[in-house]
């Protein structure tokens, strides 16, 4: 493969998510077998204000792949949100000969990248970590199959406990704009109820499921709330109506907070990780950019990042379907 690019960077920016480590190794690895120099830039834009540079080589990356978190750090970076930090950001890049870029992050840092790429003509291509799974272009991004799991392991402990004392309990998972991690982790876990920022059914009929769950000889109940469910009460309101509605229901809350984000990344997310690693790569060589590695259908594809970012993603219909009919 001939091609002007020499020299590529590769980062982490913005929320992190299991399965990043993963990414960053099939970018190095693939730079390396492409026989082109690759750059590990920590910290994000931070570091590339900062001229936070590493060489990397197919050896730098041994045994991360199993590793959560992100090797080369994440940040979130204000000054890169103005031209001078951007500026600042290119003028280092050119001084270390690097002549494009891998991002690897959600739409906040696309967006950062999509701007970069039209203000100096920089060859940009990202790829998707983040466990909200709220990117368009892609089915799946990095990480999110890994917080499932990690959301029905824990799920699974509390159904122990709430049907050793017969309790209803509240489980807050994380999903502030989209209920794709509730759904899927409610389904997967049996909950018996999942309340999502794309639905909003109402809080009476909430209690009324609740009565005839209770009536229908249920020994525990499990409700996962998204962050950003819109009944409009949080997952300590939503306890407080149901007693007092509900007042023969012990309830209880557990929010899952940041465990969702951390862990070694499922086998899931490491092989996506590595298809799209490769494809990130070699889009570049072919001189494409301001594109973002997805995979639709089983097959790895390109999207222009102004979709990926702009792009709605859609909750699954049929999935809340067999929610109801499975939480009978
Ligand atoms: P995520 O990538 O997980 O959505 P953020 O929204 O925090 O995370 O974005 C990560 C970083 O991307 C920000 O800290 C900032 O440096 C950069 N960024 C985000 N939005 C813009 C923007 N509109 N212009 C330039 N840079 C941006």
């Amino acid at each position: 493969m001939s091609s002007t690019i020499k020299k590529i960077g590769v980062f982490t920016s913005g929320g992190d998510s299991p399965g990043m480590n993963a990414a960053i190794r099939a970018v190095v690895r693939t730079c390396a077998y492409l026989k082109v120099e690759c750059v590990g830039i920590y910290r994000g834009y931070e570091g590339m204000m900062e001229s936070d540079f590493k060489v990397m080589d197919a050896r730098s990356v041994n045994n991360i792949i199993n590793k959560g978190g992100t090797i080369l750090k994440s940040a979130r970076c204000l000054p890169f949100r103005t031209k001078e930090g951007r500026q600042m950001a290119y003028d280092n890049l050119v001084k270390a000969g690097i002549d494009a870029f891998v991002v690897i992050g959600g739409d906040g840092s696309f967006t950062g990248a999509m701007t970069f790429n039209e203000e100096f003509n920089f060859p940009v291509i990202g790829i998707p970590g983040t466990i909200d799974n709220d990117i368009f272009g892609t089915t799946y991004t990095l990480g999110f199959d890994t917080a499932l799991n990690t959301a029905v392991e824990c799920i699974d402990k509390i159904r122990d406990t709430a049907s050793s004392h017969n309790r209803l309990f509240f489980v807050e998972v994380m999903g502030r704009d989209v209920g794709h991690i509730a759904l899927n982790a409610g389904v997967g876990a049996g909950a018996e109820e999942i309340l999502i920022p794309e639905e909003n059914l109402g809080l009476e009929r909430l209690v009324e499921s609740l009565r005839r769950s209770r009536l229908s000889g249920k020994s525990s109940s499990i409700v996962v709330v998204a962050e950003g469910d819109k009944t409009g009460k949080n997952v300590f309101e939503l306890k407080e109506y149901v007693e007092e509605h509900l007042p023969d229901y012990d309830v209880r809350v557990s929010v899952l907070g940041h465990m969702q984000r951390g862990g070694s990344p499922s086998c899931f997310d490491r092989v996506l990780a590595s298809r799209m690693g490769v494809r990130a790569v070699e889009a570049l060589l072919e001189g494409k950019t301001n594109l973002m590695v997805g995979v639709q259908d089983n097959k790895i594809t390109l999207t222009p990042i102004s979709k990926a970012i702009k792009g709605h993603t859609k909750i699954d219909k049929e999935l809340i379907r067999v929610s109801d009919i499975m939480s009978t």
